[in-house]
Order: C-alpha cells, then sequence, then structure tokens
C-alpha cells in the first residue's frame, strides 16, 4: 500500500507543481491583460423566437492572450475572482460594450429597445459605487437606461445582502433590467423569484440539453417557464441548439432566447456587420 501511495504522489506531483505554476503566471498576465488590451469582446444576438428578430446582444468576454491563444471566460474568470482582478476586469466590459452600443445605435438606426446584456460578478454588487458608474457612463454615451441589462446569476442574489440589494433596487429605478443568470443550477429557492428587484430569468441551458432526449423533460421546462411568468418576470432561454429545441420553446410561448442556432458569439467586426444589414436571423 505505501509503494502504490508513493507511486500516486509521483505521478501527481508534476502536474500538481505545473498547473500551480502556470496559474500563478497566469494570475500575474491578467492583471497585466486589461491595460495591455488583451481582452476582447464577442456579442450573442438574443431574438424575439415568434419572430427570429433580433432584440439585443449578450456581451461576453474572451482573453487573446499573444501566447496561449484565445481563452474562454470559464478559465479565467474566476481566477479574476479569486485574484480581485474581477472589478476592473467587469468595469472594462461595461464601459467598452456600452461604447460599442452607442455606436451602433448612431451607426445601424437601431430600434431604441435595442437591448446589452452585460454579465455582472457578484461581488460587482457589493460595490457601493456601482450604480453612480452605470448612471455616469449612460449619461456620458447618450444611451436609454432600458438599453442595458445586468445579468448577475441566481447565487449572487440569493444571499440578499444589504448592499446588494441597494444596488439592485437603485439599478432597477435608474430602468436598468436587471436578469437573473444561469436559473435552474445553484441551490434555488422559488420564492425569491417574487422577492427581488429583477424583471427577467435566464433559464441556463443545461435544461435544454435534455429536451429531446429525457421523458417528461418538455413539460419540466413548460413548468419552469409557468413559474417565471407567474412570479412576473419575463423569461430567456439560452443554449438553443437546434430548429426543434426553437420551435418547441415558441409553442410554450416562451418570447425570448439566445442559442447557437442562431448565432455564435461573434467578434465586434462580424456582430456589426450583422447588424449593419439585417435586424432577423
Ligand atoms: P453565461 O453568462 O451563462 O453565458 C452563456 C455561455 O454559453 C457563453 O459561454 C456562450 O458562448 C455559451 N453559449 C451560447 N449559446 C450556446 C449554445 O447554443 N450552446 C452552447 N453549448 N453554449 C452556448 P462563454 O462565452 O464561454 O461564457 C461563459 C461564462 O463566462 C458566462 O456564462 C459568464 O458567466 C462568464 N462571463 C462571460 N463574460 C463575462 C463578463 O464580462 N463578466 C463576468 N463577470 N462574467 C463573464
Ligand atoms: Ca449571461
Ligand atoms: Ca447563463
Ligand atoms: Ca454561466
Amino acid at each position: 500500500a505505501k509503494r502504490e501511495g508513493r507511486s500516486i504522489i509521483k505521478i501527481f506531483e508534476p502536474v500538481m507543481l505545473y498547473s500551480r505554476q502556470l496559474r500563478s503566471q497566469m494570475a500575474a498576465e491578467l492583471r497585466g491583460a486589461i491595460s495591455s488590451d488583451e481582452l476582447i469582446l464577442h456579442y450573442q444576438p438574443v431574438v424575439e423566437l415568434a419572430t427570429n428578430r433580433i432584440l439585443g446582444v449578450e456581451v461576453l468576454v474572451r482573453w487573446q492572450h499573444p501566447l496561449r491563444g484565445l481563452i474562454p471566460p470559464d478559465t479565467f474568470i474566476p481566477l479574476a475572482e479569486e485574484i480581485g482582478v474581477i472589478h476592473d476586469l467587469d468595469r472594462w466590459v461595461m464601459s467598452n460594450s456600452l461604447r460599442q452600443l452607442a455606436e451602433w445605435r448612431k451607426d445601424f438606426a437601431l430600434d431604441d429597445d435595442f437591448q446589452l446584456r452585460v454579465n455582472l460578478s457578484a461581488v460587482e454588487l457589493k460595490q457601493l459605487d456601482l450604480v453612480d458608474h452605470v448612471r455616469s457612463l449612460l449619461r456620458a454615451l447618450h444611451l436609454p437606461a432600458h438599453s442595458l441589462v445586468i445579468e448577475i446569476t441566481e447565487t449572487a442574489i440569493v444571499t440578499r445582502g444589504e448592499v446588494e440589494m441597494y444596488s439592485l433596487l437603485s439599478l432597477q429605478q435608474l430602468g436598468v433590467g436587471i436578469e437573473i443568470d444561469d436559473f435552474g443550477t445553484g441551490y434555488s429557492s422559488i420564492s425569491y423569484l417574487r422577492e427581488l428587484p429583477v424583471s427577467m430569468v435566464k433559464v441556463d441551458r443545461s435544461l435544454l440539453v435534455e429536451l429531446n432526449t429525457r421523458t417528461g423533460q418538455l413539460e419540466f421546462v413548460a413548468a419552469i417557464l409557468q413559474l417565471i411568468r407567474a412570479a412576473g418576470l419575463e423569461a430567456v432561454f439560452e443554449g438553443i441548439e437546434t430548429r426543434e429545441q426553437a420551435d418547441q420553446l415558441r409553442a410554450l410561448g416562451c418570447a425570448s432566447g439566445q442559442g447557437y442556432y442562431f448565432s455564435r458569439p461573434l467578434p465586434a467586426d462580424d456582430a456589426s456587420a450583422l447588424l449593419a444589414t439585417t435586424r432577423y436571423l
């Protein structure tokens, strides 16, 4: 048993060392990534399911690393939270994507209700100056507050801290849309749907994955949709990958959604080209 134990250590130690080393190196690099313009923004259209009209876009950040290539957010957002860089990162994303929105509105005569959806980390809601920051950005760019929707994961809001509630209420008062993201993944209690100052719920894509394979999943999704509606909120589905899924959700009366079936997240240039030519997907 002893020999076995030692050989396990021998096998895993170099890997652990390597990844620990890589992590601390990446942490150092991430600190500099924002100032050296290595973060880039992709935009994924959100469509009205009844018409395929583009209602807006969700902004999704990527890290264009000079050596490692394009790094997806799932690998560096948790690291950014851990090393305290997430605040700068989220604000960088917010101001740059709002600037992009202002440009699009000017260049392509977008509908007044075209929405930019921005993901915010849970820690951002604890920042007392968040609301002022958002207000002054919108004002400087001459953007109506309703053109911004902030997406926050449910685990971030169910704790209901005082500052978090103040931030949500003030943003909502300002006219900014608030959406619970990844609904159906955390330890969610359904009562908070009626108590939190939110207006939209984005249902996690894991609920759609089994839509066409698991017995009863369509009924399950239908029930969730009804629950969200009964709470007076609007439901948005993410991760729509097939025409069948889009059809099924439309038949259930779901108003809007996004996913690879309609469009992958697009680099800014491609998103611009799309919005320049059409409002429909
Ligand atoms: P999320 O907010 O739940 O974003 C949806 C993710 O699903 C995105 O991954 C998107 O590219 C992907 N997706 C969209 N449609 C489909 C589909 O049809 N099929 C599949 N399989 N996937 C689809 P992405 O871009 O890798 O982002 C991952 C997560 O990183 C986001 O999850 C969000 O939590 C976080 N994130 C992204 N940008 C930011 C940001 O600016 N700030 C913060 N705090 N977090 C961000
Ligand atoms: Ca999101
Ligand atoms: Ca989500
Ligand atoms: Ca997510």
